[in-house]
């Protein structure tokens, strides 16, 4: 067999080849009876929108089965034009504040590959949506970390996403000259933290100060709970001109699978990103962008209304993640009450002397500790210290997330398996 003899890796590729989601992605598939790991709903995505892709499949105008525009499909990118333009108050291009991509995955990778060159440094707020550091790296760029420090809820309440906080001097030490971009997650994954407008303006005073580059992953801005409002940090001075607005059809229709994503910004970051998409993917899927652009179409026309699905679904959620709160306080795996996403952090302390420990591993605690859930219990989640950098990990070893995003018998069937295990747990 010939064989190269020089490595075949490039060298970009240098310890960013282990990645966390293959590993538990498989163990839920193989062992889990109730899977609350990976971050997707089971229940469909709305009738109008699963038609709407159906009238464009099957639909007269068979164009609809070719390429369309390759920044994005133009009855999708007027749609996030006006619909943006609205949220934003300003008026939007189409054409040239607007790109399209396959899910906010690839619009992450073509802003990274856009912007950061060999050495400059990102500030990622710690917990992390794990790819960031990968696409930093990869980009030839070095990552700097910064977490959301915890504080002890008052008055023997239950811990809330947003008692997890920034330390503003602590931020403030991580931007230098070398600094080009911060990459904000609000609402955040896996915290399910909303900043407020305070946190909001702190990060915005730096970027403005520095004159630092933000991109604001927003995958999840429709699912807020209780009332709290997500802002944008583009809306606040002096930063529209300096951010990129991601988003995703995937959280916002709840069709994951479909992998239509967005960009919104101004036109001297956009076309930058639009270098790296024509030289990348360079076209996304036309039909999937028809149907999506018809269901911005329609929460155009019910805008604010009760009827309108940015107003039902997180009203479902909220639902759905009092249920499981409740669920995992009453067996003691103590719930940080997230402010929004569909994700939910919990405390596993009580539940670790059941758990075998592997004193001389340096795999993180709550990592094995979520393997043995799913090969002893059938049930799936992620432990929050995928969500760390290699030197972080092991300060937040005893949390493990969940995703509620999930239909009523799933949920149900979660709690019956934390049920049981407390039952068997306090038996003498
Ligand atoms: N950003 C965050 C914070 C996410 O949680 C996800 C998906 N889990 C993405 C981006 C990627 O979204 P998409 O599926 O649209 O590529």
């Amino acid at each position: 067999q010939a064989k190269m003899s020089r490595p075949v890796q490039a060298r970009r590729l240098e310890g960013i080849d282990k990645n966390i989601w293959v590993d538990f992605v498989k163990l839920a598939a193989t062992y889990s009876t109730v899977n609350l790991g990976q971050g997707f709903p089971d229940f469909p995505p709305p009738d109008f929108l699963k038609e709407a892709f159906m009238r464009a499949l099957s639909g007269e105008n068979h164009m609809l089965h070719q390429y369309t525009r390759a920044f994005g499909h133009p009855l999708l990118v007027k749609m996030l034009a006006q619909f943006f333009g609205k949220l934003l108050g300003r008026d939007l291009d189409p054409m040239t504040n607007v790109m399209v991509t396959v899910g906010a995955y690839q619009a992450l990778f073509c802003c990274f590959q856009a912007f950061v060159d060999e050495g400059d440094e990102v500030i990622i707020i710690e917990p992390f949506f794990d790819c960031y550091e990968p696409m930093v790296k990869m980009a030839g760029g070095m990552p700097v970390f910064v977490p959301l420090r915890p504080k002890a809820p008052k008055d023997g309440k239950l811990m809330s996403s947003a008692d997890w906080q920034l330390d503003p001097a602590e931020l403030a030490s991580k931007f230098s000259e070398r600094t080009k971009v911060i990459v904000l997650n609000s609402p955040n994954n896996p915290l399910g933290k909303v900043f407020s407008r305070g946190e909001l303006e702190l990060i915005a005073d730096l970027c403005v100060k520095h004159d630092i580059l933000c991109i604001s992953d927003e995958v999840y801005e429709w699912l807020v709970y209780d009332g709290k409002e997500h802002i944008r940090i583009a809306s606040l001075r002096g930063m529209w001109d300096r951010t990129v607005i991601i988003g995703s059809a995937g959280k916002t229709f709840s069709a994951t699978g479909w992998k239509v994503g967005w960009t919104v910004g101004p036109n001297r970051l956009l076309q930058h990103l639009r270098t790296v998409h024509q030289n990348s993917v360079y076209h996304c899927a036309t039909v999937a962008q028809e149907a999506v652009a018809q269901g911005f179409q329609r929460e155009l026309d019910l805008y604010g209304k009760p009827e309108s699905y940015f107003i039902q679904l997180p009203k479902l959620l909220q639902q759905k993640r009092d249920w499981l709160v409740q669920s995992l306080d009453a067996v003691g795996m103590k719930p940080i009450v997230p402010e929004g996403t569909y994700f939910l952090v919990a405390d596993i302390s009580e539940f670790k002397s059941d758990v075998p420990d592997v004193t001389d591993s340096d795999e993180p605690y709550d990592s094995r500790f979520a393997k043995w859930m799913v090969k002893n219990k059938g049930l799936a989640a992620i432990p929050l210290s995928a969500f760390y950098c290699g030197a972080h990990k092991n300060n937040y070893d005893h949390f493990i997330r969940f995703c509620f995003a999930k239909e009523e018998a799933t949920l149900k069937a979660a709690n019956d398996i934390l049920q049981k295990w407390r039952q068997e747990k306090t038996r003498p």
